[in-house]
């Protein structure tokens, strides 16, 4: 597909492509609220999960010192016994048997309190990391609040420019020959405002084919030509060259 039979303004198509230009960055604009807003929440999730672990990790480790504590209390209670049955003791056999009993049962009573120390320590540093994640955690809920209003102050906005920028079209279009708008429409439904292209130099601005220069001159005669290689159609612009 080359050259239409017809004749063609090249500043009404470079209108339409700096049109078609501002529509594709104002449609990024609008599509990109509902992505960062996407992002966020999907931000705020993780963070919940991050919180939620944290306090189960913590939980764990507070029934884990809590058994511990209570086995100490039971062992300690059990040296306090077996120091009762001292006086008891029906033979210097057994009252040596006590007495190894409770020297044992006080070795394993040290290592035990060792065991809560720590327990305490790692308690700690789970209730600060506990208090980190829930600090996180506000601080992207109030993130996500403030950018919700700016997404859709941005978005407002935009849509009133869209809407300017829709009337400006309208009116560019009205200025196409009649049998251009087929090809137009086809090729911006295709490809977006890549369906059009200034000559840059004695180039395609869109793909970068160089032209014959009977294909420059035919241009320079304002004719109607697309790209023989992307399609686009062409337009001069001031920094187009032809020799
Ligand atoms: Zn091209």
């Amino acid at each position: 597909m080359s050259d239409a039979p017809h004749k063609i303004s090249h500043s009404t198509i470079s209108s339409l492509h700096r049109i078609h230009k501002q529509l594709t960055e104002l449609n990024n604009r609008i599509n990109r609220g509902p992505r960062q807003m996407k992002a966020s929440i999907a931000a705020i999730e993780a963070c919940k999960a991050a919180e939620a672990e944290a306090q189960a990790t913590l939980k764990q480790a507070k029934m884990a010192c809590d058994k511990k504590q209570l086995q100490l209390k039971e062992r300690e209670q059990r040296v306090i016994d077996l120091k009762g049955k001292l006086n008891t003791a029906a033979s210097n056999r057994e009252f040596q048997t006590f007495k190894e009993q409770i020297a044992a049962d006080e070795q394993a009573n040290g290592v035990l309190s060792d065991e809560i120390l720590e327990a305490f320590d790692q308690i700690e540093r789970l209730t600060q990391e506990l208090q980190h994640r829930s600090a996180e955690l506000k601080q992207r809920e109030d993130d996500q609040a403030s950018l919700q209003s700016e997404v859709d102050a941005r978005m407002a906005e935009a849509n009133v420019e869209l809407q300017s920028v829709m009337a400006e079209l309208t009116e560019a279009e009205q200025q196409l020959p009649d049998d251009a708008v087929d090809i137009y429409q086809r090729l911006i439904r295709s490809q977006g405002e890549d369906g059009l292209a200034p000559v840059e130099g004695q180039s395609c601005g869109n793909c970068g084919a160089t032209f014959a220069p009977q294909t420059l001159n035919r241009l320079m005669l304002s004719h109607f030509i697309c790209c023989p290689t992307c399609g686009a159609i062409l337009y001069m612009t001031a920094d187009s060259s032809i020799e």
